[in-house]
Order: structure tokens, then C-alpha cells, then sequence
């Protein structure tokens, strides 16, 4: 069984082929750091970075602007306040 993982440097799943985070790496990413969220976000910022990076050297004129990356990133993992 493949693992939701990113394949880099296109950022997409390995195993779903869903622009990565996908929803079951978000699941299991929730899980794993079920005890630390902010732990987690200082992890998907590093990758944020490194997408950011990858992406638009592999693609300059036509990859996800900043804000689209960070919500893709970060904004589904910040702890909803209501
Ligand atoms: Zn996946």
C-alpha cells in the first residue's frame, strides 16, 4: 500500500495523484500530531517553503500564487476558533 506522501517536485500524492497535502495525508498528519499542533504547523511550513521553491522553479509562469500555497499548506491545520 502506497503512503499519501508527497512526490516531489510536483507536490502531488503518491498514491491518491491529489495536489499533497490530499485529505487522507491530512487525516493521518492530525493523528500523528494529535498532542503538538503547533509542531505541526512548523513542519508544514517547512514544506510550505520547499514547496514554494520547487514549484515555481518547476513551473514559473503557471504554479498556485502564495496565498493558494498557504491555504493548501497551513490553513486547513490552524485551530478554528469560533
Ligand atoms: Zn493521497
Amino acid at each position: 500500500m502506497t503512503a499519501h506522501t508527497p512526490l516531489r517536485p510536483l507536490w502531488l500524492c503518491r498514491a491518491c495523484a491529489a495536489p499533497w497535502p490530499c485529505g487522507s495525508a491530512r487525516v493521518t498528519l492530525l493523528r500523528e500530531h494529535a498532542q503538538d499542533r503547533v509542531a505541526l504547523l512548523v513542519y508544514l511550513g517547512g514544506l510550505l517553503h520547499g514547496a514554494a521553491d520547487e514549484l515555481h522553479t518547476f513551473n514559473p509562469h503557471g504554479g498556485p500564487e502564495p496565498g493558494q500555497l498557504c491555504d493548501r499548506f497551513l490553513g486547513w491545520a490552524l485551530i478554528q476558533r469560533t
